[in-house]
């Protein structure tokens, strides 16, 4: 189901409701001195993850992965680990996750190349022309995208239609195995090691084309250790910068810079170019883009993660210290582009980069939430707002008073649950 990014292990909950005040889309409430989660709510940010003090919320994305001998075991690396391992070649990185069982391990580097270009191409081929609305949006974080069809749907459109680097990658990693080993799909396992609880459920990630294209996500915090241990052993080794598995290309820092805010528009050529990263400047952004501040821009970048996906909820070390480790990388290696324009000239003309199914079908998300109230309810809703003590005291158990109103003309929340409306329904009973 749509929204089960985190469970709740609620016999440690404390009923505390830092969650429910972190939570940007109000989907945790408090019932019975415990927290109840409304998945038809949640967009997977692991805002929840962060501020919990007793570890009760954990992600849904595989915290263990036996891997299935059986099958032809692949696992794509997020670019965030680079920058997780101070002091260490990014090519070490991909041996010491291949000791860990995977008979091949995937560099993203040269498919974000290839997002970029097709990024550019896009920007030049509409900007003109204006046909897809200015600015465009990022396709990359799948958290602002569930925001924007959750908060600002009419902003779908501006999302960019071109397909995520890590989408590209696992449909071309499939049919290169399937021809490499003469085997059908079905007999590989394409793993993801992710910093993002976003990614909990594969099938239903951002967009609908992408079904199917990663068999199982792995946060790298629960993969961190075991690498730990597999890149002090490569290290104390002699320098091999040559590998026998065809999809270990030697990555530049492409991939590194790009998993920290401003690493994708960074290497583009195009001017009107912004950066956003943090749940709430993104907020904030979307809100000013529909109001047309940014109406000249090109491209935003928006990763909700503080200082992009350096922060994301499942890494294993201090987002600031990755940063450190990411600019080390690209000074050391460059981020030089390394495949021929004139090649992907002729895949964008064929159409490769583009998602067979535009963002705009995601209106039909948080069906729940999107369900119109009508003039009646809302009325319903003003009234009782103005009977509520205006605080946000969080004692009903929702994150403030407005949400808690909403909660009653929708059927979520009693209208006992708060001790104002209980004070005021007594004095009526008494007074009858
Ligand atoms: S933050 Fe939420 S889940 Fe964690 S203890 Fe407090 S109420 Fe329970
Ligand atoms: S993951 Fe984000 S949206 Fe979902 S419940 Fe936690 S804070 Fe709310």
């Amino acid at each position: 189901m749509i929204g089960e990014y985190v469970t709740f292990q609620l016999d440690k909950c404390t009923g505390c409701a830092h969650c429910v005040k972190a939570c940007p889309t109000r989907a945790i409430r408090i019932r019975g001195h415990k927290a109840v989660h409304h998945p038809d709510l949640c967009i997977g940010c692991g805002e929840c993850l962060r501020v919990c003090p007793e570890g009760v919320i954990q992600s849904n994305v595989e915290s263990r992965f036996p891997l299935d001998k059986d099958k032809t075991n692949a696992a794509i690396i997020s670019p965030a680990l680079y920058s997780q391992f101070p002091d260490t070649m990014p090519c070490d990185v991909l041996r010491a996750v291949k000791k860990m069982g995977f008979d091949h391990v995937v560099d993203l580097s040269f498919h974000l190349e290839m997002f970029q270009f097709a990024v550019e191409r896009f920007i030049a081929q509409n900007r003109e022309t204006r046909q897809a609305p200015f600015p465009l949006i990022s396709p990359i974080c799948p958290v602002v995208i569930r925001l924007i069809a959750l908060k600002h749907p009419t902003l779908l459109d501006n999302i960019l239609p071109i397909r995520r680097p890590a989408v590209m990658i696992a449909d071309d990693v499939r049919k290169k195995l399937q021809s490499i080993h003469n085997i059908t799909g079905s007999e590989i396992e394409i793993f993801h090691i992710t910093p993002c609880p976003s990614k909990a459920l594969s099938q239903e990630m951002v967009l609908k084309d992408e079904i199917g294209s990663v068999d199982r996500t792995i946060g790298i915090n629960a993969v961190y250790p075991e690498i730990c241990k597999h890149v002090e052993n490569i290290r104390e080794k002699e320098l091999d910068i040559y590998d026998t598995d065809p999809f270990a290309n030697i990555p530049n820092a492409r991939g590194p810079m790009w998993s920290k805010s401003g690493g994708e528009i960074n290497p583009l050529r195009d001017e009107g170019l912004l950066a956003v990263s943090g749940l709430r400047e993104v907020r904030n952004c979307l809100e000013k883009i529909e109001m047309g501040v940014f109406d000249e821009m090109n491209y935003i970048e928006l990763r909700v993660c503080p200082q992009g996906c350096l922060g994301g909820p499942l890494t294993a070390v201090d987002r600031h210290m990755a940063k450190q480790t990411v600019q080390k990388l690209v000074r050391t290696f460059g981020v030089n582009r390394r495949l021929p324009p004139y090649k992907l000239q002729r895949l964008y003309d064929r159409g490769w980069f583009f998602a067979n199914i535009r963002p705009s079908d995601f209106t039909d998300y948080y069906p729940d939430q999107r369900r119109a109230l009508t003039i009646d309810q809302m009325q319903e809703i003003e009234n009782l707002v103005s009977l509520l003590p205006g605080v946000d005291c969080g004692v009903c158990g929702a994150p403030d008073c407005r949400t808690f109103a909403e909660d009653v003309v929708r059927g979520r929340a009693k209208r006992s649950d708060c001790f104002r409306l209980r004070e005021i329904d007594n004095n009526k009973e008494g007074n009858t």
